[in-house]
């Protein structure tokens, strides 16, 4: 199973990170299309395809992929996620920090 990761749907909140017992997931060093660093993985070939990070996304910015194609979880209503539904609130969360 291959880990994907839908940058531009990443709100930069953080969730994933500490979920993943491996520490594979950091925030990058730029911003995004919604102007917040997003989810990057610094070493993918040791992601163990646990899909923790996949759970604690309710931005719906990481899914899993076999045979290049989406492996559901049905835990996570993804039909749910409108596209981008994370953005507004990471724009919201990067205004407000800017503003601190
Ligand atoms: S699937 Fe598991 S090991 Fe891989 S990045 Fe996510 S939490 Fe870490
Ligand atoms: S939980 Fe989702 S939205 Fe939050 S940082 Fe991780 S990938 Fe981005």
């Amino acid at each position: 199973m291959e880990q994907r990761l839908n940058k531009d749907q990443c709100t930069g909140c953080g969730n994933c990170l500490t979920a993943c017992p491996l520490h594979l997931l950091h925030l990058s060093a730029e911003d995004n299309c919604r102007g917040v660093r997003f989810i990057e993985n610094i070493d993918p070939q040791r992601c163990t395809a646990c899909r923790r990070c996949e759970l604690m996304c309710t931005a719906g910015a990481i899914d899993f992929l076999e045979n290049d194609q989406p492996v559901s979880n049905t835990l996570i209503d993804k039909q749910a996620i409108p596209p981008h539904a994370g953005c507004y609130l990471g724009s919201l969360t990067k205004a407000l920090a800017d503003a601190i």
